[in-house]
């Protein structure tokens, strides 16, 4: 029997692949795209939820037991699970989530790949090392470690449900923490499928990783346990109501939180590749993308040429439940009234729909929403400024690179975006200047896909990072350690220290550093 059958039995006294500990009440997991339920599974309390953490507590200390190798073996074994099960495991997502089988392949493809990179890298990245003891301490070793926190938590959103709260989850097991993980209440399908993986492909250490499901408040008592850091991927605001629980415990907090991504398209881009990058960017799986493009600020230039581009390529996409689908339905149905809300607005005030609308055409009964192309939006209007997160893309025409910029920074978000220019010196000076964690030259969201380099945003995109050397550091203590390895004649930390010590010490430094002016 596959993982993911099992998890329709949840509701039975056998309880499915979740522990459903004292808890009564349950809730249904439903596939967007039928209404089909996929799982049913418990609402965790808070004493559920206090189980569970004491449970991975006593797992994070034989965890962070095994050092750096034994986790690497057993990050492996894992990944080696999900890569051989990588079909079943999509096929959850598309029902659960009702992104296309193909794009669910592409998003645990690259949580394969960042697993692997953060089991290969932990070691040389938080390993004790000696570092330099300076002028002052040149007697004694200094030795910097990175040490595990203890136990993690994950509260993780519906759109990437395996890709996103993997982010956290494999940075933070390789170093070296227990991670309970809990999935959106739009996906806990998936999140069970995870946590049940991680127990058949590392049965010696079943705890380090669990899972809870429910509502916010399950992800709410996480803070209260408490764990000893919270990774949140949700909304901003969520976020600040996420941040105010864990403030009650001074537990830490990684916040990962919305966007409004703008690309920038300059004067000598190829306007065929933009476009091409524009659509997948802002359409592909329906625009429920964090890091997805919104916006889009093409230069006099290339106006014309860009909109005609991206008009010819919106008119192919079919959203749909099918194999030919190009994307699918919407995972949470409240957030299509959010989608029409946000071109409603922009059709009041101005602006010139190219395709989709509001009409009953964009926004079929069955939970699709139609791809939107919308030019000459205010800029103060809510399409331009709040999150949409649907299949939208606006299109404004600018004098040049340097006022797309000034645009493209002009929103409270700022998690990532892109440029698209010939020129490598100009692009790389746009992208440095541009308001965001990430920026990708001449494509989109490709940094996501490069392990080596940290994930996250500024301002109301959050702070903190995943991915990466930072994403591996973001979930560990830095811990420092001094050895004397020879005495000094005179100990200047000492009340017995001679009279004269300090003004020789004076001496000595405006000799070293008295000379810079
Ligand atoms: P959401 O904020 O509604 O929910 C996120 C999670 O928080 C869910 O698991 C939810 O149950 C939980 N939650 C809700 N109330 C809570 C509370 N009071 N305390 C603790 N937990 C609580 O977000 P969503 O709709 O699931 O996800 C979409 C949002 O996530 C978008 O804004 C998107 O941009 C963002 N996102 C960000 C990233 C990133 O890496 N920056 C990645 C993916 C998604």
């Amino acid at each position: 029997m596959s993982l993911a059958e099992q998890l329709d039995t949840v509701t039975g006294s056998a309880a499915g692949t979740v522990d459903r500990h004292a808890t009564t009440e349950t809730f249904e997991s439903t596939a967007p795209a039928s209404g089909a339920v996929v799982g049913v599974f418990p609402v965790h309390d808070e004493a559920a939820v206090g189980e569970t953490v004491t449970r991975a507590r006593a797992a994070a200390e034989r965890w962070a037991a095994l050092g750096f190798d034994g986790r690497k073996q057993r990050l492996s074994a894992y990944r080696g699970y999900l890569a051989r099960r990588m079909h079943e495991l999509a096929d959850l997502v598309h029902r659960e989530n009702g992104k296309p089988h193909a794009d669910a392949i592409l998003e645990i493809t690259l949580a394969v790949d960042h697993l692997a990179w953060a089991a290969g890298h932990a070691r040389k990245t938080l390993g004790p090392r000696r570092v330099s003891p300076g002028l002052l301490a040149a007697n004694h070793a200094a030795y910097l470690e990175y040490q595990p926190l203890g136990v993690v938590g994950v509260i993780g959103p519906w759109n990437y449900p395996v890709f996103t709260p993997m982010g956290s989850i494999a940075y933070a097991l390789a170093a070296g923490n227990a991670v309970v993980f809990k999935p959106s209440e739009h996906t806990p399908a998936v999140g069970a499928w995870l946590a049940a993986a991680w127990r058949a492909a590392v049965p010696d250490n079943a705890d380090a990783f669990q899972v809870v499901t429910g509502y916010g408040a399950t992800g709410a008592a996480l803070c209260r346990v408490p764990v000893d850091k919270l990774a949140f991927t949700g909304s901003a605001a969520t976020g600040k109501k996420v941040m105010a629980a864990c403030a009650e415990t001074l537990t830490p907090v990684l916040m990962e939180l919305g966007g409004k991504d703008a690309m920038i398209v300059d004067d000598d881009a190829d306007v065929a590749a933009a476009a091409d990058a524009a659509v997948w960017g802002a359409m592909s799986n329906g625009g429920q993308t964090c890091i997805g493009i919104e916006r889009v600020y093409a230069t006099e230039a290339v106006y014309d040429r860009f909109v005609d581009a991206v008009t010819a390529q919106v008119r192919t996409l079919r959203p749909g439940a099918d194999g030919e689908a190009t994307y699918g339905p919407m995972t949470m149905s409240s957030q299509i009234e959010v989608v029409r809300r946000h071109v409603a607005d922009a059709e009041a005030a101005g602006a010139r729909v190219v395709t989709g609308g509001t009409d009953a055409d964009a926004f079929p009964a069955e939970g699709y929403v139609a791809p939107t192309v919308l030019l000459d939006v205010p800029e103060t209007s809510a399409a331009v400024q709040e999150e949409t997160f649907g299949p939208t893309l606006t299109i404004t025409r600018v004098r040049d690179a340097e006022e797309a910029l000034q645009r493209a920074n002009d929103t409270s978000y700022g998690l990532a975006g892109a440029v698209f220019s010939a020129s490598k010196d100009r692009a790389m000076d746009l992208a440095r200047r541009m308001r965001s964690g990430m920026t990708s030259i001449n494509s989109v969201l490709t940094f996501a896909s490069v392990p080596a380099l940290p994930f996250g945003g500024v301002g109301d995109s959050g702070f903190g990072r995943i991915h990466g050397e930072d994403g591996l550091k973001e979930f560990t203590r830095a811990k420092a350690i001094t050895r004397q390895r020879v005495p000094l004649p005179v100990n200047l930390m000492s009340f017995g220290r001679p009279a004269n010590a300090a003004d020789a010490l004076a001496r000595v430094m405006g000799m070293v550093h008295g000379r810079h002016r």
